[in-house]
């Protein structure tokens, strides 16, 4: 009878403690989603890869994150991959926009859910949302940052700058630039910006892949053809990593001497090389693109849809991908100097200041 007691007792502990369980068990199985990112050459993608694993983790998804070494048949074959392997959503931050039709067609059919990642997916139709920061802005605050160093606005001037692009396959690479230009075209037109080279315009300027070894051979040669007997003033950047190529150019024909001082070179993704070059004196400027955020503004989007709510978009205009215009979520980027590393990259959490210093 007590025996009897005891078991039915502990039966019920048993059963208790099993539902108990299986709602947990249940939320931690919303299912795959794979992550194709561009490459691990750039600090921001791995952290970019990262953030979203742990996000997606704590949500109950499974993660499934891959790096296409900038290589784009490595990028496609990955992502279909991806979609053998069950994902039920792809989130990709493309290496060239517009390849990946195909793949994405195979999505689609099979009712995979595509979140394009930073960079917009261009020619398809099957791109369901677009997660990035404003990237205009980024290229305005580049270029206006270059504004206020050289004190254009008050009138001063002429000054020699050089511009440099990004990607020519990747559509934020037009953004920056066309931002930047936004500031510095007035300028140019009035002579108080004079591109020596005249080597102006994305077919001139872009910077295949983002190779920072390709920045700092054409600043060579800019370098060498132009300013022998002129001293360049201000060089537009778009990215940390291509800054670091120009500067080590600046510096083989001896700029950052107090004769021959560095000129204004902008930069994005504050990146830690980066920050140790402005605090250095060397790089004067970059974007911080906190991807925490961007990471947390995804997950949001795919945990939307997967439960059947519409996600939350804050741009419904800007990012037509040539069929459609993608509904996007735009974050704000952060101009950084060395006035605001400390309180934008440290106070923030997103560095350890000894990571800098
Ligand atoms: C990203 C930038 C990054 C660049 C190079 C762009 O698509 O938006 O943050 O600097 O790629 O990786």
């Amino acid at each position: 009878m007590k025996r009897n007691f005891l078991k039915a007792l502990f039966g019920g502990v048993v059963a208790t403690v099993l539902i108990g369980i299986a709602p947990l068990v249940q939320a931690q199985d919303k299912g795959l989603v794979a992550i194709s990112m561009p490459t691990k050459s750039s600090a921001r993608w791995i952290a970019d890869g990262n953030n979203m694993v742990k996000y997606f983790q704590e949500r109950g998804y499974k993660t499934d994150l891959q790096y296409a070494d900038d290589d784009i048949p490595n990028q496609l074959a990955q992502v279909e991959n991806l979609l053998t392997k069950g994902a039920k959503v792809l989130v990709i931050a493309a290496i060239d926009g517009t390849t990946l039709s195909d793949v994405l067609q195979k999505a689609a059919d099979k009712g995979v859910k595509v979140i394009a990642y930073d960079r917009l997916i261009k020619g398809s139709k099957n791109v369901d949302y677009y997660a990035t920061f404003d990237n205009y802005q980024v290229g305005v605050l580049q270029a206006s940052y270059i504004e206020q160093a050289l004190k254009l606005k008050e009138g001063k001037g002429p000054y020699n700058i050089e511009l440099f692009g990004g990607s020519p396959d990747d559509n934020n690479a037009f953004f920056f630039y066309d931002g930047a230009m936004s500031v510095l075209k007035p300028y140019i037109d009035s002579g108080k910006l004079v591109v020596r080279s005249k080597q102006m315009g994305m077919d001139k300027v872009s910077t295949l892949r983002w190779d920072g070894a390709v920045a700092q051979a054409r600043m060579d040669n800019l370098l060498s053809a132009y300013y022998t007997k002129d001293h360049v003033d201000a060089v537009l950047s778009p990215y940390d990593g291509l800054s670091i190529g120009i500067i080590s150019s600046l510096k083989g024909v001896g700029y950052g001497t107090p004769q021959q001082p560095m000129p204004v070179v902008t930069g994005q993704d504050a990146e830690v090389p980066s920050v140790k070059s402005i605090l250095k004196k060397e790089q004067t400027q970059t974007v911080f693109k906190d991807t925490r955020e961007l990471a947390k503004v995804t997950v949001d989007m795919v945990d939307a849809m997967m439960s059947g709510k519409t996600p939350t978009v804050n741009d419904t205009k800007t990012y037509n991908n040539g069929v459609k215009v993608v509904p996007s979520y735009l974050l704000k980027p952060v101009s950084v100097d060395a006035s605001n590393w400390k309180k934008t990259l440290v106070d923030s959490g997103y560095y350890k200041e000894s990571q800098i210093q």
